[in-house]
């Protein structure tokens, strides 16, 4: 396996600042989860002297470099040139990729103008990276020890065609299977997990662990690489086994989308049906729910409740409560999870009220107080959360602690 990686990223809006450099930061991800070592980030516009002198450096110094950038129809894209030139390969015509090109605009309905075919020239004697998802080809070649990758810039493009066409390559040039499997976790922050598991990480070869934020959730990522994907799995196993125990009920689920996916897998399951009635997250998790098809089975619906007259007139909030503790309290909290529950005739009730933020409420609440609860036949269960001052972020976590709380639940896991 290559192991020493450089990611060359060409284009002089880069160097301008126009945009960010988010595919060397996507590459560099996907790569350290895989074991390659990336040492060097080099950008360059989008000048032909400058990129042979920085293909020349890498060179020197790398056995795994990938090109970003310039694989398009447009003149300043000189990139499959020099990076060829540099290997002393020429360019030739790739009939079967003007083909696909042709294909991609008719299939758009869209013309194509001549210099549409520009990128279907290749380096001689290398391996088409078919674009299933834009036009520009990639391509890979060895030589001389060194392998080189050329890919698209959008993007979009240039994610789909690691996974879909370098990882397959790399492991078809016999450098064996590679598997992740990603835990996801809530409850618990990326720092959080690398601060525990910094020593194991730091000994770690294979299967290697690396933690990924993900918004307001984490990840844990295992990676092995081995002979075949069975040796890999068997690689895999013990070490989820022991991050299951360590983790526990802080763990949602293995290689699954989000938390609301499992939450709304388990309702389904079970044959549980929800309501939920939202002060300060305004109907978020009505909406991440029914962003799913095929949850009428199982969610009745939700109320918006945001005044005080909401939660009493529709949820059914008793006014003493709402004048003894106030909109924002554990009280009130109980009020709309058991409310709304009865009023809708629904299995389990969600009831989220809070100071979003930016400013504190009426009462002197601070920013960031928001009361999660959960209610079912017998129970009410209540989350205090005490966040920060970022409305946003306050309601997308008070969201995923409405939907943790589903999951815990359902999962006989202890709710609060
Ligand atoms: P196209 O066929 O679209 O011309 P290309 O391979 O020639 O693709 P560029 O022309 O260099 O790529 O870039 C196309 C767009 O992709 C840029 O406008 C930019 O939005 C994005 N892009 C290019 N390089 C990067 C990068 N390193 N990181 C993030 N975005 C990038
Ligand atoms: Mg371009």
């Amino acid at each position: 396996m290559a192991h020493q990686a450089e990611l060359i990223a060409v284009g002089t809006e880069l160097l301008l600042g126009s945009i960010a450099n988010t595919d060397a930061q996507m590459l560099s991800q996907a790569l350290a989860g895989l074991g390659i070592n990336v040492y060097y980030h080099t950008v360059v516009g989008d000048n032909p002297q400058r990129l042979a002198q920085v293909m020349e450096q890498a060179k020197q110094r790398a056995d795994l470099i990938i090109t970003t950038g310039g694989l398009g129809p447009t003149c300043d894209d000189l990139t499959k040139q020099v990076v060829a030139g540099a290997f002393g390969r020429k360019l030739v015509f790739h009939e079967e990729s003007a083909q696909r090109i042709r294909n991609y605009f008719a299939h758009k309905n869209r013309p194509m103008s001549d210099n549409n075919l520009q990128q279907a020239m290749l380096p001689e004697g290398c391996t088409v990276l078919d674009n299933d998802w834009g036009t520009a080809p990639g391509c890979a070649w060895e030589q001389d020890g060194i392998t080189v990758v050329m890919l698209p810039g959008p993007p979009r493009e240039c994610r789909a065609m690691l996974e879909h066409r370098v990882l397959p390559y790399l492991r078809d040039k016999g450098e064996g299977e590679i598997l992740s499997r990603t835990l996801c976790l809530f409850g618990i922050g990326e720092s959080a997990i690398e601060a525990q598991l910094r020593t194991e990480m730091e000994s770690m070869t294979n299967p290697t662990l690396a933690p990924y934020a993900k918004e307001g959730s984490a990840e844990l990522r295992i990676t092995a690489k081995g002979g075949s994907r069975a040796e890999c799995e068997a690689l895999i196993a013990p070490v989820e086994q022991a991050l299951r125990q360590r983790f526990g009920a802080l763990i949602y689920g293995a290689d699954v989308k989000d938390l609301t996916e499992v939450a709304c897998k388990l309702l389904l399951e079970q044959g549980v049906t929800l309501a939920t009635a939202e002060s300060c997250t305004g109907g978020m998790i009505a909406q991440r729910i029914t962003d799913l098809a095929g949850v009428s089975a199982v969610f009745k619906g939700g109320v918006v409740c945001y005044t005080n007259e909401v939660k009493r007139d529709l949820v059914g909030v008793s006014e003493t409560l709402l004048t003894e503790y106030g909109a924002v309290s554990e009280p009130v909290c109980r009020g709309l999870a058991e409310g709304i529950r009865r009023k809708l005739g629904a299995d389990l009730g969600l009831g989220v009220t809070g100071v979003a933020g930016p400013g504190s409420d009426d009462r002197g609440n601070p920013v960031g107080l928001i009361y999660v609860g959960l209610s079912d036949r017998a129970h009410t269960w209540v989350r205090e959360l005490r966040l920060g001052p970022d409305r946003a972020q306050n309601r997308n976590f008070a969201t995923l602690n409405g939907l943790d709380m589903v999951r815990r639940y359902l999962s006989g896991l202890p709710v609060e």
